[in-house]
C-alpha cells in the first residue's frame, strides 16, 4: 500500500533529497505543491495546490527523476 494519500488528488508525493539538485523545475511547474528548502532540496507543501495532472507534469520536468508520485494502486509517476 501506496501510505497516506492526500484528501483531494488521492496522492502521495514524495522527493529523494539524495538525487534532487536543486534545479527548481518542478517549483516553477508547480510551485503551490513544491518549495525548495534552506538545503536547496525541494520538499512538497501540498499535494493538493495542483491537479494531479500538473504534478506528474512536474515530476517529469525533473531532470534527475528524483520525485515519486503515488495513487491508490500504486506508482502514479514514473
Ligand atoms: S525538479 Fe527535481 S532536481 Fe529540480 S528541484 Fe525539483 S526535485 Fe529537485
Amino acid at each position: 500500500m501506496p501510505g497516506e494519500l492526500s484528501p483531494e488528488n488521492r496522492i502521495r508525493i514524495e522527493v529523494d533529497r539524495a538525487l534532487c539538485i536543486g534545479s527548481g523545475d518542478c517549483v516553477d511547474t508547480a510551485p503551490e505543491v513544491f518549495e525548495l528548502d534552506a538545503e536547496d532540496k525541494a520538499r512538497v507543501i501540498d499535494p493538493d495546490g495542483a491537479p494531479t495532472d500538473v504534478v506528474i507534469e512536474a515530476a517529469g520536468n525533473c531532470p534527475v527523476t528524483a520525485i515519486f508520485v503515488y495513487d491508490e494502486s500504486g506508482d502514479l509517476y514514473p
